[in-house]
């Protein structure tokens, strides 16, 4: 039978563990009756609220929960990654504890992966109830950015509720980086993928554990680590201003010495100026040029993934030589 990891980060979430213990236990029985072994990883994230002891608790009685620990708070990206590594399912499923995202989506999501033999389905919000204007406005704008400045194919409004193949979960294990954003990693890793659009609910209890802080912080990651934007237009700052700034000298240079122009020491201060600014701004570009290619060196991303065996380093293993070709006879 085929087996179907559930992973859920859990972040002071006491309040919905219940119920969304209770809405999973409907879920497995239909799985169950398609003869799919659905198991559920609870990954409590350092929680303050007794999360932990309700996690226990439903792992002691319930023989398909299974209970990850973190020492303390490691924040969303760690507490998902621990659950993908603690995964051994055919398929793995990720989504949030606070039952925002229909814990009975899973079973037509896998279903769409395998009718449409597609390693990820991943979740699009196409109506998100309660939440605020702003955090939908400012998220619809950030993905669009992120989205054109990397060159990755990352869907819109999509969150981490995703229904994926183990061998997505394998390739995700090759990526040791620690700034971590797995909405972004899971596409740049290329495997096929399709949308599956559905209605966002509201928290079922508790607050977002997500305040703007941290996600500024996670959109600083995501930008960081997917895009070489900021760093580019710090380089062409440089060579506009160094650009204008030699073009203005040359202008009025040529123009005082047939005296067009009597400009004065300020006027030539101010271009000096321009052109110096500019060449320390380009300064600063080139060194982020370096550094930016330091970080992708640190990040240690394999180069490439293969569609049949996956990413860089995992060994292949090579038809044996045809024998109708022999190298030594030539
Ligand atoms: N979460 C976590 N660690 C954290 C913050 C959040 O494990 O440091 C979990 C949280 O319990 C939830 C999921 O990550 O299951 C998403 O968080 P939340 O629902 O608060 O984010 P939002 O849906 O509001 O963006
Ligand atoms: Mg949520």
């Amino acid at each position: 039978m085929p087996r179907l990891d559930v992973v859920v980060p859990v972040f002071n979430e006491a309040a919905c563990l219940t119920e969304l213990v209770r809405r999973m236990r409907d879920v497995r029985q239909g799985f169950t009756a398609d003869d799919v072994d659905m198991h559920l990883i609870l990954v409590d994230d350092g929680s303050r609220d007794g999360s932990a002891d309700v996690v226990d608790e439903l792992a002691a009685t319930l023989p398909w929960v299974a209970a990850v620990h973190l020492t303390r708070n490691f924040g969303h990206q760690a507490a998902m990654t621990a659950g993908l590594d603690a995964s051994a399912g055919d398929y793995v499923s990720v989504i949030d504890a606070d039952l925002q995202d229909p814990p009975e989506l899973i079973q037509p999501m896998l279903r769409r992966l395998i009718e449409k033999d597609v390693d990820v389905v991943y979740g699009v919000r196409d109506r998100r109830d309660g939440e605020s204007r702003f955090k939908l406005k400012t998220a619809s704008l950030f993905y669009r950015m992120l989205r054109r400045s990397s060159g990755i194919d990352i869907p819109l409004d999509t969150g981490d509720f995703r229904v994926m193949k183990a061998r997505v979960v394998v390739a995700l294990r090759a990526l040791p980086e620690h700034n971590r954003f797995l909405r972004a990693l899971v596409p740049w890793l290329g495997y096929s993928a399709i949308g599956f659009s559905y209605t966002r609910d509201r928290r079922y209890a508790g607050d977002t554990k997500y305040p703007l802080r941290k996600m500024i912080t996670l959109a600083a990651h995501a930008i960081f680590a997917f895009s070489t934007m900021p760093i580019r237009l710090v380089q062409l700052a440089g060579f506009a201003l160094i650009a204008v700034g030699g073009f203005a000298c040359t202008a009025v240079g040529a123009l005082q010495l047939f005296d067009v122009v009597n400009p004065g020491t300020a006027a030539w201060l101010l271009l000096g100026m321009t052109v110096q600014t500019g060449l320390i701004v380009l300064s600063v570009g080139v060194v982020g040029g370096y550094v930016f290619r330091i970080q992708d060196e640190v990040k240690g991303r394999p180069l490439y993934v293969r569609a049949d065996i996956g990413p860089a380093g995992t060994p292949a293993v090579l038809p044996p030589p045809s024998e109708s070709i022999s190298l030594t006879e030539r």
